[in-house]
């Protein structure tokens, strides 16, 4: 089946009571049932609901997983992950991965005994050099926010797994419809579902997908234990958003391919991020292991003040943190989302002052540049 249609179709079963075409908000905390022990799959609303039932079939599907759990955010998705490592063993997290990523080890798993090292997990004989006896998994994210590096998925699963470890992927910059790590070799995917799986702006959620039984089996029992569940009614717009992803990832990547190369040729931007562009150093890997680039793009603007002038000239353009959503949203990556990294290691990957990264919408894309053009002049 292609994409487009599992997409519609995975996990999208008529409603069994009333027929219903699209999956009903189950607002509901418990469930009746017939005598002691028989009921009809559903007991309680943290463990099972029939929304966010769908969603977990419909997002495994499109990741080729055989397992899927949503999440209230992208967050505790990631952070149920790493309930699978235990006190005194060790993680190789790549080193620009999102903010709060970095801050969910840096000021909380390492008071669990978690032991991690950062890595810059795109250059692999780095990253061999970083594995200990104790590393039980390699936490990646590709392409990198917002520097767009990109990381060989292949050859880094490869390297973990003749080590003994996982590598889990954040997937949420290109969505399985440009990128799909389980495929590529990956044990475990994990998504903002805030980001393009919804596309519009309006939820916070995440998604962890895997093909493991054992580890499925400890991550739904995490999801239940620990109860960071994605309610009904974000279930229910998530899977709303993920029959159009698609149509809006192509849009997205048409866009983005427009704003790069306008952008690469202005005299005001010093330095464009985007791997779509021929001159991203690792532009022929991602075209090996992507399907699409997708609409992130960082550029370089030289100073704080004229960042600033970009930031607060845009009026098409949202300031606002957050990407994915059909609308483009520009933010300043140096104080808004990755203000929780040390300046020493933002300057050190590039996330200067200077720097603005857009997440290219779907609007008609002569008006995204338009607005780029005069926030620029
Ligand atoms: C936003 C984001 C997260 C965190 O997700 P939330 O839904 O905000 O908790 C994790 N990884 C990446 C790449 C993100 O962009």
């Amino acid at each position: 089946m292609g994409f487009s249609t599992t997409a519609i179709h995975a996990g999208n079963e008529p409603d069994i009571a009333t027929g219903a075409v699209s999956v009903p908000i189950y607002q509901t905390s418990t469930y009746a049932q017939e005598g002691l022990g028989k009921h009809k799959g559903f007991e309680y609303a943290r463990t099972q609901n029939p929304t966010r039932l769908a969603l977990e079939k419909n997002i495994a599907a499109l990741e080729n997983a055989k397992y899927g759990y949503a999440f209230a955010s992208g967050m505790s998705a990631i952070d149920t992950v790493l309930k699978l490592v235990k006190a005194g063993d060790h993680v190789i997290l790549g080193d620009n991965t999102y903010g709060g990523t970095y801050r969910l080890f840096s000021r909380i798993l390492v008071d669990y005994g978690i032991e991690f090292d950062l890595a810059d997990t795109s250059d692999l004989t780095n990253l061999e050099s970083s594995f200990k006896p104790n590393t039980k998994m390699v936490f990646v994210e590709t392409p990198t926010n917002p520097v767009m590096t990109v990381t060989d998925l292949h050859g880094v699963s490869e390297l973990a797994h003749a080590r003994g470890a996982k590598v889990v992927c954040d997937n949420t910059f290109l969505s399985p419809y440009f990128q799909k790590p389980i495929d590529l070799g990956c044990d475990i995917v994990v998504h903002s579902t805030t980001k393009y799986l919804n596309g519009h702006s309006d939820s916070v959620g995440g998604f962890v997908a895997l093909n493991d039984e054992a580890d499925a089996e400890w991550i739904k029992f995490v999801q239940n234990s620990i109860g960071a569940i994605l309610s009904p009614f974000d279930s229910f717009l998530v899977l709303r958003g993920t029959k159009t992803l698609a149509v809006r990832m192509e849009a997205h990547d048409k866009n983005g391919r427009v704003v790069a190369n306008f952008l690469a040729e202005h005299p005001k931007v010093q330095k464009v991020y985007y791997p779509g562009l021929a001159s991203h150093p690792q532009h022929e890997l991602a075209k090996k292991q992507q399907t699409g680039f997708g609409g992130m793009v960082a550029f370089e603007t030289g100073s704080l003040e004229n960042a600033k002038r970009v930031l607060e000239g845009v009026k098409l353009c949202t300031l606002g943190e957050s990407l994915g959503g059909v609308e483009s949203l520009i933010s300043h990556p140096a104080t808004m989302t990755h203000a929780s990294v040390p300046t020493e290691t933002r300057n050190k990957l590039g996330i200067t002052d200077g720097l603005v990264r857009i997440s290219v919408g779907i609007e008609d894309v002569e008006d995204i540049i338009e607005d780029l053009d005069q926030a620029l002049k």
